[in-house]
């Protein structure tokens, strides 16, 4: 594994659309059932969006999960670790390799990459940036807002706190945000990985947002394209522009 060197980018794009209604709220309190008025998240100028940071996540749990389930009923060769919890780089290693990230730096980089679980390697962790970035998705079409009533749980019990009714927002079925996703530098594990989770999101397999279990947030990926640069092609791109 080279690093610091450009070898290749896969630009996946397409539209993504809700299947049913979507909840991604604004602020803290969006994941808070007992928290009243909770809109959806808006950009600047007052339409939704869906920040590529939370489809990330969901992508990123949801590998985690699969993996930690799969690779012991079919004993792949494939790791997650469990980042909150039990995270394949501890910060007692950061801290006793602390002389080496000074020193030297690209055999420290070795290294990390080495000792990370091959969701880390998507996804990155504390030492590694992510190979994966997911830009906010732009509302295309659709994107009413709906005010829906839910029931508060009360926190201690779980259960459904008397009275306490909440409203929130959703954001329509049927709308329509640009999808776009930047893989730099895959190897391959990590595309045939993500190649899974492309085509989850294409079967409409995936939720995001808050209240998925209530049957919020199911999305689906359509019209999917798929454009690979490599240094080869940007040369040829840059020599068309200038005619060379
Ligand atoms: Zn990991």
């Amino acid at each position: 594994m080279l690093f610091n060197i450009f070898n290749n980018r896969i630009i996946y794009s397409g539209v993504l659309r809700t299947e049913n209604p979507l909840h991604i709220g604004a602020g803290d309190n969006s994941l808070d059932p007992g928290s009243t008025d909770v809109s959806v998240i808006k950009n600047s100028k007052g339409i939704p969006y869906i920040p590529g940071s939370s489809l990330k996540g969901v992508l990123r749990s949801r590998l985690e999960m699969m993996l930690s389930v799969e690779t012991v009923k079919k004993n792949w060769s494939v790791s997650a670790c469990d980042i909150f919890n039990y995270p394949c780089i501890t910060d007692e290693f950061i801290k006793s390799n602390k002389d080496k990230q000074r020193d030297n730096p690209l055999e420290y980089a070795q290294l990390i990459w080495e000792k990370s679980c091959d969701v880390c390697r998507l996804f990155g962790n504390k030492s590694m940036a992510a190979h994966v970035q997911i830009k906010d998705l732009e509302l295309i079409s659709g994107g009413q807002v709906e005010l829906r009533n839910g029931v508060g749980i009360d926190r201690e019990t779980g259960i459904a706190a008397r009275g306490v009714v909440y409203e929130y927002d959703v954001v329509a079925a049927g709308s329509e945000f640009l999808f776009e996703m930047i893989a730099d530098n895959l190897d391959e594990k990590s595309e045939k990985l993500l190649n899974i989770l492309i085509k989850m999101l294409e079967q409409g397999e995936i939720s995001i947002g808050a209240k998925t279990t209530r049957g919020l947030g199911k999305v689906r990926i359509i019209d999917l394209q798929q454009s690979v640069q490599t240094p080869e092609s940007l040369i040829q791109q840059y020599s068309n522009i200038w005619g060379e």
